[in-house]
């Protein structure tokens, strides 16, 4: 049984980072905690529905702790997505909105053809905006978007209303301030 309220006490809060007004949420505080760190990806990987899932697409670079630790543990393929320029071949590309700005994300045009079925994974559900970017290129590149998986999910930006129709899993919820 997850005990969320242990996880959150290991996430650091820090103020006005990486503008005035946003409270990051650093992970690292809990990835450095050996055994709440090997507990997480284990409470996650419980979470998600695997059946039929052939890949795990995760969105750099926080995504990628998770998305290497899921697919080599259920034996998956993976595929990055990543900050425009990164990635070394053809690619498809989405723009979209940050709690602290705005950007765009990448991933090979090739990477999901035949209609493969994927898990995306990162570290943060925020205001949602990364994680329906990351669900339009998986259709885009032909793929199938199965769950949509987070660590740590900020309620009260309501990321999910940006991922209609999608099934979210996210470990630990934090409310409001
Ligand atoms: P969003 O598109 O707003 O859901 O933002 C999600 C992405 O931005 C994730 O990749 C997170 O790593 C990062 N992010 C956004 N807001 C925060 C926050 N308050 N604390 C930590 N990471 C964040």
């Amino acid at each position: 049984m997850t005990d969320s309220r242990s996880f959150e006490s290991l996430i650091r809060d820090v103020r006005d980072f990486p503008k005035p007004g946003i409270v990051f949420k650093d992970l690292t505080t809990l990835f450095m905690d050996a055994d709440a760190f090997a507990r997480a990806m284990r409470e996650l990987e419980q979470l998600i529905d695997w059946t039929g899932v052939e890949l795990i697409v995760a969105i750099e670079a926080r995504g990628f702790i998770l998305g290497g630790y899921l697919a080599a543990t259920r034996g998956l393929g993976f595929v990055p997505i990543r900050k425009p320029g990164k990635l070394p071949s053809d690619c498809v590309r989405e723009e979209y909105t940050l709690e602290y700005g705005s950007d765009a994300i990448e991933m090979h045009r090739d990477a999901c053809a035949g209609g493969r079925r994927v898990v995306i994974v990162d570290d943060v559900l925020a205001t949602g905006g990364t994680a329906a970017a990351a669900a339009r290129l998986v259709e885009a590149s032909d793929g199938v978007v199965g769950d949509v998986a987070f660590l740590l999910e900020l309620d009260f930006l309501d990321g999910r209303s940006k991922l209609p129709g999608r099934t979210i899993k996210s470990l630990i919820h934090v409310g409001g301030e």
